[in-house]
Formats: structure tokens, C-alpha cells, sequence
């Protein structure tokens, strides 16, 4: 079966690690000349992976793709602990974890992070960073690249099935995608020391708010979840500076280490559905994969394995 994949970012590079590893002949189409550019959603050194997520479907769906990052290698998970933090002890994701038999405590391992007075936290310690950038480069190992070639239309693709993974770009494909376009923003902070654990912000909804992780050059990557605002990926754009100096206070008070001055910062985007969660279907000949909300680095082999049942059938 021969296979277009449009889109090198994590989810088409893990589709075409999957779609080859069933013996498709599969080639990834990519519209930028380098595969490490940073106008998409996957670009940069770290991403948080956890199974502490409130939704026991989340934690089943990591556990699967803990197995296929082990299988793929290349040391791409680091494994430092998550801090998970909410307004009160009901909304943290003790329930779901326990459902799933996964280790977890109220003794938070590292005196590093600042808990609000007031607040709880839990310990999780099967978490902490994908090295994004070799994880990519591990997905891709062997495959075929074509770059500087932008996909009008699946049409164009001499293939038996077209798998689109263009991040941001689907609905310039199919605008009834149901997802939102928009540019987040992260900044960078000095941290000394060994790497920091993982660190997710639940509110009062048990939805994710503020997120920091290791970050291997820097020491300390901070992020508000959904504070940026809609966007067109097509326009290239930085990061927000009202968001920055929001980031830079929260960061002050829950990492007492850190320098409070950032010294970097950059925006991404996200591609989100109402409830976070993922379309993957199958119309035709083409399969579309949007699986981001701001949270789907840490699925991607399962993720691509998916993609690669839907286009093999
Ligand atoms: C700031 C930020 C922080 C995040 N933090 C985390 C985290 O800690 N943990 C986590 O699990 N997830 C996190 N995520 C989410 C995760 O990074 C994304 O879900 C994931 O990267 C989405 O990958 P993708 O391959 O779908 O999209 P992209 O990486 O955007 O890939 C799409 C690719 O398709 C290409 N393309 C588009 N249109 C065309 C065309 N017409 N022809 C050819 N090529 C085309 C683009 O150039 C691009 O390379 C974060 C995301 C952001 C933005």
C-alpha cells in the first residue's frame, strides 16, 4: 500500500514510523524546507508526558503510548515526576490514576516547587519530559522526506491513501474540522540544578491552566494553557508579551530558584477541539489526523498507530 503523509510534525512523522513499521511504503510531505521549523506545534526541546490527566480514558490512552515510546527508542522520555497542582484536593486526578492501578502520593518528592498556601498537590512519578525534537527525528529515522513541497490538495498525491496531518492547516483542507486555530505563547527561565519535575496547574474545572517542564537548555519552560487567541497559520507571529509577564509571576511564585527574568520566549500553536479531545477519522481516501488541544505530543505513537489502522484499514 502506497501512503502520502502531509505534515512532519509529531503526528505525521509517528504515522509514518507506523504506516512503515506494517510495511507500507510511505512518503511525508512537508512544506517547509527544514523539518525543525518553528511555525507549527511541535518545534522545540521538551514536552510534558504524565498519566495524571482527571479522565481514566487519558490515562489508558498514555499508558499505550508509554509502551510505543519505549519500543521507538532512542532515549527520547526523561523521566522526572509530576507535580499536579489544584485549588482543592477533589480535583486532582488521584481517582482516574487509582482506576488505573497508577503509583501515585500526596508527598511531593521535590521541595523546588512552591505550593500555594492552601492548595493540594499530588506526586506522580511515571512522568516528566518527551524530548521532542529526537522524538521526531526518531519517527522519521528511514523514511522518506519530501520538504519545500506545500499540498494543495490530497489529489495532487500519487498514493492509495492520503493521511492529512497538518496541525493548524486542516481546515484550509476541510473547514468543517471542528478545531480552532491559535498561538500560544512560552517562555524560558534560568534554573540551576538537576532537572525540575513536571509541573500541570489544574482550575476550578479540573481543566489544565499553567504548565512548566524541564528544558534542557534553559533549565525551566513555563506556559499558560489556551490564553492565546485565534490564528492563522499561514501568518508568522511571536510570542505575546502580556502573556510573558504572566507567565514570568506565576513562576515567581511557584519556583523560588528560578531567575524571575525570562530569558526567552516563543509561540506555538494549537489546534483544539471544544473538549480537547482528538479527530481522527477516515472520508475516502484521505484520513485526517488533528490530535493537539495543546496536549497531544505525549500520545503520538498511539496516536500514529491509530492513523495507520484508519489508512490500512
Ligand atoms: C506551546 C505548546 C506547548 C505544548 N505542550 C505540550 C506538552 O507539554 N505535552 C504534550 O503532550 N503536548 C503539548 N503540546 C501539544 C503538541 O505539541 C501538539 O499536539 C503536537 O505538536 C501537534 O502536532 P501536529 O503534527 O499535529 O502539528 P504540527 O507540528 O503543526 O505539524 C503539522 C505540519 O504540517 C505541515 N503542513 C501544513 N500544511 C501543509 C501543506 N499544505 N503541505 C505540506 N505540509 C503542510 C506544517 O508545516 C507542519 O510541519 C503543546 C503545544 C504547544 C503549542
Amino acid at each position: 500500500m502506497k501512503v502520502a503523509v502531509v505534515g512532519a510534525g509529531v503526528m505525521g512523522s509517528a504515522a509514518a514510523w507506523a504506516l512503515r513499521d506494517r510495511g507500507a511504503e510511505v512518503t511525508v510531505y512537508e512544506q517547509f524546507d527544514d523539518v525543525d521549523h518553528a511555525r507549527g506545534s511541535s518545534h522545540g526541546s521538551t514536552r510534558i508526558y504524565r498519566l495524571a490527566y482527571p479522565d481514566e480514558h487519558w490515562v489508558r490512552l498514555m499508558e499505550e503510548a508509554l509502551d510505543g515510546w519505549r519500543e521507538l527508542g532512542g532515549d527520547v522520555l526523561s523521566r522526572y515526576g509530576l507535580v499536579e497542582l489544584a485549588p482543592r484536593r477533589e480535583l486532582l486526578s488521584a481517582p482516574a490514576l487509582d482506576s488505573r492501578g497508577a503509583e501515585w502520593t500526596y508527598e511531593i518528592a521535590d521541595e523546588r516547587v512552591r505550593v500555594p498556601d492552601g492548595w493540594a498537590a499530588l506526586w506522580q512519578p511515571e512522568a516528566g519530559v518527551v524530548h521532542a525534537d529526537r522524538a521526531r527525528r526518531e519517527f522519521l529515522r528511514g523514511v522518506e522526506v519530501q520538504t519545500g513541497v506545500r499540498v494543495e490538495s490530497p489529489d495532487e498525491l500519487d498514493a492509495d491513501v492520503v493521511v492529512l496531518t497538518v496541525g493548524g492547516w486542516i481546515t484550509k483542507f476541510f473547514p468543517d474540522v471542528p478545531v480552532r486555530p491559535t498561538r500560544e505563547t512560552v517562555a524560558y527561565f534560568e534554573h540551576d540544578g538537576p532537572p525540575l519535575p513536571s509541573v500541570v496547574e489544574l482550575n476550578e474545572r479540573s481543566r489544565h491552566a499553567m504548565y512548566a517542564l524541564h528544558d534542557p537548555v534553559h533549565g525551566l519552560k513555563v506556559g499558560a494553557h489556551f490564553a492565546g487567541h485565534e490564528t492563522d497559520p499561514d501568518e508568522e507571529e511571536g510570542p505575546n508579551d502580556e502573556i510573558v509577564a504572566q507567565i514570568a509571576e506565576w513562576t515567581a511564585a511557584h519556583f523560588p530558584n528560578a531567575n524571575p527574568e525570562p530569558v526567552g520566549a516563543q509561540s506555538c500553536i494549537y489546534t483544539s477541539t471544544a473538549d480537547e479531545s482528538f479527530v481522527l477519522e477516515r472520508r475516502g481516501r484521505v484520513v485526517i489526523g488533528s490530535p493537539c488541544s495543546g496536549h497531544g505530543f505525549k500520545f503520538a505513537p498511539a496516536i500514529g498507530r491509530r492513523l495507520a489502522d484508519l489508512a490500512l484499514g
